[in-house]
């Protein structure tokens, strides 16, 4: 018997720059640079991690700079927004710091009795601080104060090709529906963090992947054991779903809903970081064993980066 998913694992994006991505995610937003290592398809683009101290399931965002890559533009199907979750009392904190950093925001505005913010980021990624309870531990050693730290992810928005055929599969992933307001309708999973899933039933225009555009929003498996059963249903069910992939740090498939996002089922373990390296994870370029051989080569084509020091980020 398959087990319903917790929750998001991790979402992942694309960017131009790798430097202003670091920037703007570590300084901006005080999350920790907890893995920077590179697309296992692609050596020689980098792949940035963000979250909090251990990277743990449902803090985690992660980007592929592509230099030169054109500009995304937002619609279906893809992942709209990532919503980060914040605690309750600190939306006008978040407003100063983000316009003491040049950024506009929208809101603040209440949405399932939440208080949401809307802003960007340097290449028109959207996101949302949403005021949430969350048991999430913070990061403590970035530029924000831990009261008003980020608490990893509250969830995500979906503009679907399909809005029936994308519940169908939240559905059969273990989501349930919770709510709707206005064109907006809720789903949830049993987890304890990182659990909504949104989808607008809205009438946009189809979207083009590139810079500032999300590429795929993993959701939380327990055991790879359950990944085979998960490509096996899928497959019975009609889907375009890939075979289990080792990515390291944990295993993961690729399944495109009838709505056209793309979900990937990703295990908890073994996960981003090891005890022994938790002290200072994002501060060397991390190579699988696969691509150790090729560390010289690869560390020379990818462009300087300049990382913040946990100590100095204060
Ligand atoms: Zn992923």
């Amino acid at each position: 018997m398959l087990a319903d998913t917790p929750g998001i694992h991790h979402i992942t994006g694309v960017v131009r720059d790798a430097q202003q991505n670091v920037d703007f995610y570590t300084d901006v937003l005080g999350l920790r640079l907890v893995k920077q290592t590179v697309n296992f398809n692609d050596k020689f683009t980098r792949h940035l991690f963000y979250g909090h101290e251990t990277g743990s399931v449902g803090t985690v965002l992660t980007f592929f700079p592509y230099p030169a890559e054109d500009d995304g533009r937002i619609g279906k199907p893809q992942i709209s927004t990532a919503a980060l979750a914040i605690p309750p009392g600190t939306v006008g904190y978040w407003q100063d710091r983000l316009a003491a950093h040049g950024i506009d925001t929208d809101g603040p505005f209440e949405r399932f009795d939440e208080t949401v913010i809307r802003f960007t980021n340097p290449d028109g990624t959207q996101l949302e601080l949403v005021t949430a309870k969350s048991s999430i531990k913070p990061w403590v050693d970035g530029p924000v104060p831990t009261q008003n730290a980020i608490r990893g992810i509250h969830g995500v928005t979906l503009l679907s090709t399909n809005i029936y055929g994308t519940a169908s599969v939240l559905e059969m992933l273990g989501f349930d529906l919770l709510d709707q307001e206005g064109d907006r309708v809720r789903y949830q999973s049993a987890g304890d963090r990182a659990t909504v899933i949104d989808l607008l039933d809205r009438d946009v225009a189809f979207g083009r992947e590139g810079a500032g555009s999300f590429h795929h929003i993993a959701l939380r498996v327990p055991e790879k054991d359950q990944l085979y059963e998960w490509h096996d249903l899928f497959r019975e069910r009609g889907y375009d779903v890939s075979r289990v992939k080792d990515r390291h740090f944990f295993h993961s498939l690729y399944v495109r809903e009838s709505g056209g996002i793309l979900f990937e089922l990703a295990t908890e373990p073994p996960g981003l970081t090891s005890p022994t390296e938790a002290d200072t994870p994002g501060q060397q370029l991390y190579l699988p064993p696969w691509f150790e051989e090729d560390r010289s080569m690869i560390e020379d084509q990818l462009p300087p980066l300049e990382l913040p020091t946990d100590s100095e980020s204060r």
